[in-house]
């Protein structure tokens, strides 16, 4: 069960289906696992449906939210994606058309051998979106950010000096975050991460690393 949870502004926008592609997409994977947002979510979108009353039935619509989550699930325009992933379903359903494979055989890249990435494509102006696995124990080298950063944690878990964070939890990290997640031991943890800006590294190590960061 999710402790963090994206605020009410994000779930209106989402439910508006005003949300940027990346970040609605992760919204949407918190919704699959957070009864209390989904509810939320449909209050919005019937408050949104009495907001828009006097418009013809058709143009209004009061589900966004189930269209939002069939429109997930419609064919990919690059057939590649959809032919290769056969569906992993530790990915957030979501998500998953835009991982190719599964987790495991991932072409992950690395910063280092115990920080992985993965870019994730998908079509967003405003945002990037990566997946990052950190291994049991390890921790990212500290870091603030020049732009909002999002993290939905897939699976594991992390901490960072005031909370850990578990599977599902959806986490903003902004320009007054200064912080270094470091996964748990039990287990490699593995995130999807949405960003509007390059991460700033901060500690001697980060600054070591930030030139192969873009
Ligand atoms: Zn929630």
């Amino acid at each position: 069960m999710a402790n963090y949870h994206p605020n009410n502004e994000l779930l209106m926008s989402f439910a508006a289906g005003q949300l940027p592609n990346s970040l609605g997409i992760m919204v949407a994977c918190h919704l699959e696992q957070c009864h209390s947002c989904r509810q939320q979510t449909h209050l919005y979108e019937q408050l949104g449906g009495e907001l828009l009353g006097d418009l013809p039935e058709e143009t209004v619509g009061t589900n966004v939210l189930s269209r939002i989550l069939d429109r997930i699930d419609e064919p990919v325009s690059a057939p590649s994606l959809a032919t290769l992933n056969q569906g992993d379903l530790a990915i957030p359903r979501p998500l998953r058309r835009f991982i190719p494979g599964s987790l495991d055989t991932l072409e992950w890249s690395g910063m280092t051998k115990s920080i992985r990435e993965f870019d994730i494509e998908i079509e967003d102006p405003q945002f990037k979106a990566k997946l990052y696995k950190i291994g049991a124990g390890k921790e990212l080298p500290e870091h603030t950010h020049e732009g909002n950063e999002f993290t939905y944690v897939i699976d594991g878990s992390f901490a960072d000096k005031t909370c850990q964070y578990h599977e599902g939890d959806f986490i903003l990290a902004d320009t007054q975050t200064i912080h270094q997640p470091r996964a748990t031991m039990d287990k490699d943890c593995i995130c999807f991460a949405v960003m509007d800006a390059p991460l700033k590294m901060t500690g001697i190590f980060g600054r070591m690393l930030n030139p192969f960061m873009r």
